[in-house]
């Protein structure tokens, strides 16, 4: 029997509300397709400030350096905002575990389903069909670790400060190669998006992903859009995109207006990969929702689950190479949601809700 050995880290506010279901949803599962699950649960966030000082504590690093993925909820909130921003949860919980995973794919799948269009700021004659797009983004490159990064005093006093955006050939061509997997999954048409007519980086990043494509994926239509012209084409037109991927700020942009685009933040996943494969020959990942801590509805129980359970998901098909169940999930939420109608208030839309464990009794009882 197949056992998946990963690390569960709720975090604050709605984390663990949403993380309990999710971890009901992969029990059910485990139990029908004959796989075991092994997993502890630790401290991130400010639960790990809280508890052990500090966001991502020791015992919770090397729990994630035993395991073959993480499953990650959402870590701030308003208890923690007066730390200074270097303390900050999110800050010190993610960037260091995406830096000791070096986790440079970020892939958030667009999915809005065409019964919830109402949930999208998107006129809905622009999106009949709801919205089904994949966005890449570049994790652990570019301007935001670039060095130098400083404020220095200027000799008349006046303070400058500077951040330095840079990328090798080898990191642009790795994210392509996800991208073209991705891609190659799909519809097989990919954008690259890049800011080739200003960006030294820029010029690099789309010459490098020409002659990728050219030499290992000839068979996939690759363009190349200006990031100026992705943001105005992701708000007219989203479908046009399949699969879009980019360097680490734009992407960062790009994904969140694709967020909102898709309407609510309770409906979107991600997954982070890894340079590393984990002890089955897999990518190892990070795998959460979109969205944060959601307190304004902590303590609830009416967060919607369906982010970190579709997370879960993709934790199956990426991690362990469970495409088939993972999809089985994604067939459980989209019926839950579209065919059975059960819905919690950020996609009831004025029409009566049900709760975080309602909702996943009914993606359950369609497994
Ligand atoms: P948020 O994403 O937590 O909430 C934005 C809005 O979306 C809120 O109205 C919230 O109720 C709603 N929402 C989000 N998830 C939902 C869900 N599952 N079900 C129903 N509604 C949902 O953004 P925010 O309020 O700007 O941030 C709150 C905290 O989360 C901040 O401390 C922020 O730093 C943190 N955050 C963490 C992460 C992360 O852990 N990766 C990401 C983003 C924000």
């Amino acid at each position: 029997m197949q056992t998946l050995k990963f690390a569960v880290l709720p975090g604050d506010y709605i984390g663990p509300e949403v993380m309990s279901a999710a971890l009901r949803v992969l029990e059910h599962v485990a139990k029908q397709e004959g796989f075991a699950l092994s997993y502890q649960i630790a401290d991130v966030g400010g639960a790990g400030i809280d508890n052990h000082g500090k966001a991502l504590p020791d015992s919770t690093l090397e729990l994630c350096q035993s395991a073959d993925a993480i499953l990650f909820g959402s870590v701030g909130g308003p208890k923690w905002e007066k730390l200074p921003p270097k303390e900050q949860p999110e800050r010190a919980a993610l960037l260091p575990l995406r830096k000791a995973f070096s986790l440079f794919a970020n892939i958030r799948p667009g999915l809005l389903y065409p019964d919830l269009t109402d949930a999208s700021p998107l006129k809905a004659e622009r999106i009949p069909n709801g919205i089904d797009i994949v966005c890449i983004r570049e994790l652990t490159g570019g301007i935001y670790f670039g060095q130098p990064k400083a404020t220095t005093t200027l000799e008349n006093g006046e303070q400058q400060a500077v951040d330095t955006m840079v990328y090798k050939t080898s990191e642009i061509e790795r994210i392509a190669e996800v991208a073209a997997v991705t891609a190659k999954a799909r519809g097989g048409k990919v954008c690259s998006v890049d800011k080739a007519n200003v960006l030294e980086t820029s010029v690099l990043w789309r010459k490098t992903v020409t002659d990728y494509f050219a030499k290992n994926h000839p068979e996939l239509a690759l363009s190349h859009m200006y990031v100026d012209n992705a943001a105005m084409q992701l708000a007219r037109d989203p479908n046009q995109f399949d699969v879009l991927f980019t360097e680490n700020m734009f992407g960062d942009i790009l994904s969140d207006e694709m967020a909102v685009i898709c309407g609510s933040l309770g409906m979107m996943c991600s997954a982070s990969l890894g340079t590393g494969q984990n002890g089955l020959g897999k990518p190892f990942g990070l795998y959460e929702p979109a969205g944060g801590t959601a307190p304004d509805i902590a303590g609830k129980g009416i967060a919607n689950p369906c982010a970190q359970i579709l997370s879960a998901a993709l934790m199956l098909r990426y991690s362990f190479g469970l495409d088939a169940v993972a999809a089985k999930i994604e067939a459980a939420v989209r019926k839950a949601v579209t065919v059975d109608l059960v819905r919690t208030g950020d996609i009831a839309f004025g029409k009566p809700s049900v709760g975080t464990e309602t909702m996943a009794d009914a993606i359950i009882k369609n497994l």
